[in-house]
């Protein structure tokens, strides 16, 4: 019956290759693989301790690209290395089909830093990056939100079915689960924070304002304006006047990060500090996203509660 296999079903469980899915950042590896399972090979275009702002790509990373049957990317102008790698592909062979999560979701981007509205004449003016490159230029970090976390799902798996339809009851039936252990991630998150009696954060960069928003948080600040950047002695003199004008009791590092300026920074204005993971770099498991996210909760709850 070979003879009348169609193209999708040359993915069909046991007969054929599986298809090759290649994400680009670690909380998008974790969605794919919990949707996948066995029926698809799930690989990272980021090695686990590298994340996306420094990341430059390699001539294995083309091959990669070529390779791969879909290519899951997380967009707003966070992967632009992709976008000039799949524009050098082109002409050389078929072009690669591409998803980002983030396809449908405009809803209530985030354009600007609420740190500007501190003093403008503090932000730093050399160096750029992809958050303020110009305003219109959304944030990225849009997976720090579980609910954007359920969008990119839905799309994962409309995108699996297609391209696998053998299996898609498989896809979605893991979707699902997924999706539900997604909403009492998120469940948690709202009880916790809802109860928190002080609710004033600085982060170390931009990367949390979608969190904050969801869950109520007053994200009053961050300490890296521009990733890697070291902000300058004027800048902090603000940050150091809104953490004390804001009563702010928590200043957050990232692992991502060397925390010396902040552990300066906590220590000459006597206020807490802690990590929270803005899930950049990691582990490549499937249950990376709920195990970070569900780590950043408890530190939240540690710092935050009382
Ligand atoms: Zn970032």
């Amino acid at each position: 019956m070979a003879c009348f296999l169609g193209v999708a079903s040359l993915y069909s469980a046991g007969t054929g290759p599986k298809p090759r899915i290649l994400t680009t950042i670690t909380p998008i590896f974790s969605w794919a693989s919990a949707v996948a399972g066995t029926n698809a090979i799930v690989e990272n275009l980021l090695p686990a301790d590298v994340g996306p702002h420094a990341f430059q790509l390699r001539p294995s990373d083309l091959r990669r690209i070529r390779q791969a049957d879909l290519i899951v990317a997380n967009g707003l102008g966070l992967e632009d290395w992709l976008d000039k790698a799949i524009g050098s592909n082109r002409g050389r062979s078929k072009a690669p089909r591409v998803l980002r999560v983030t396809e449908g979701w405009n809803l209530q981007l985030i354009h600007r830093l609420p740190i500007l509205e501190i003093d403008p004449a503090a932000k730093p003016t050399d160096g750029h990056h992809h958050h303020d490159d110009d305003d219109s230029t959304p944030n990225p970090h849009v997976w720090l939100d579980p609910w954007f976390a359920r969008h990119a799902v839905s799309n994962l798996v409309a995108a699996f079915r297609a391209i696998d339809p053998a299996n898609a009851d498989s896809y979605q039936a893991r979707a699902d689960a997924y999706q539900s252990r997604l909403a009492s991630l998120d469940r948690d998150l709202r009880e916790s924070i809802d109860r928190f009696p002080s609710k004033s954060i600085v982060t170390y960069h931009d990367a949390f304002p979608y969190f904050a928003r969801r869950y109520g948080l007053d994200l009053v600040g961050v300490v890296e304006e521009v990733p890697s950047v070291e902000p300058s002695p004027r800048y902090l003199a603000s940050l150091s006047k809104v953490i004390r004008a804001r009563g702010v009791r928590v200043i957050f590092t990232e692992p991502q990060f060397d925390p010396r300026l902040v552990r300066q920074l906590s220590k000459d204005l006597g206020v807490a500090f802690a990590e929270l993971d803005v899930l950049e770099t990691g582990p490549l498991a499937p249950s990376f996203y709920e195990d970070g996210m569900r780590r950043n909760l408890g530190t939240l709850r540690a710092m935050l509660a009382k």
